[in-house]
């Protein structure tokens, strides 16, 4: 059975980025589930898929427009150290929420400058091209059920 819309795929998968850093692997774990143009996967995989059957390996590169974006600069901002309460001393690197017009969104601390902290809201891997190794392990047909939740259920899925 070939992938298209509306099957459920089962597929391992490693995610590494340009440098070959592996960001993501379901090595050790359970297949990822997901049905196939129900956008559960971000869209430039999906499309790499299509077609494709159980047991088919591929190699997916995938670029930012496809995956996470590209990075926005405006989404950074400086900030006071004082805006924030707590006893939790601020690091680079550290995830902190914050409150926008648009309600709560979460930013990475790229920057410590004296009382200046430099936030940014971009997706971590905006901006990256994603390189995904994928085995198809099942294709089948979604039942009703799936379809009108919009997730797989059984193994692999979301249990109710
Ligand atoms: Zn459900």
């Amino acid at each position: 059975m070939k992938i298209a819309d509306n099957k459920v795929v089962q597929m391992h998968y490693k995610l590494t980025d340009d440098k070959n850093t592996v960001l993501d692997s379901s090595e050790g774990r359970e297949p990822l589930s997901y049905i196939h143009g129900s956008g559960n996967i971000i869209i430039g995989l999906e499309k790499q898929l299509s077609g494709k059957e159980e047991g088919d390996k591929i190699n997916a590169v995938v670029s930012p427009t496809e995956g996470y974006g590209e990075r926005d600069d405006k989404l950074t901002q400086v900030v006071p150290k004082s805006g924030f309460q707590g006893d939790e001393e601020m690091k680079v690197g550290m995830q902190v929420q914050i409150g926008t017009e648009q309600g709560n969104a979460i930013a990475s601390v790229t920057k410590i400058e004296g009382e200046d902290i430099t936030l940014d809201m971009n997706h971590p891997l905006a901006g990256v091209t994603l390189n995904f190794d994928v085995e198809v392990v099942s294709v089948r047909d979604a039942t009703k059920e799936e379809l009108d939740h919009g997730h797989v259920h059984g193994p692999g899925g979301h249990h109710h």
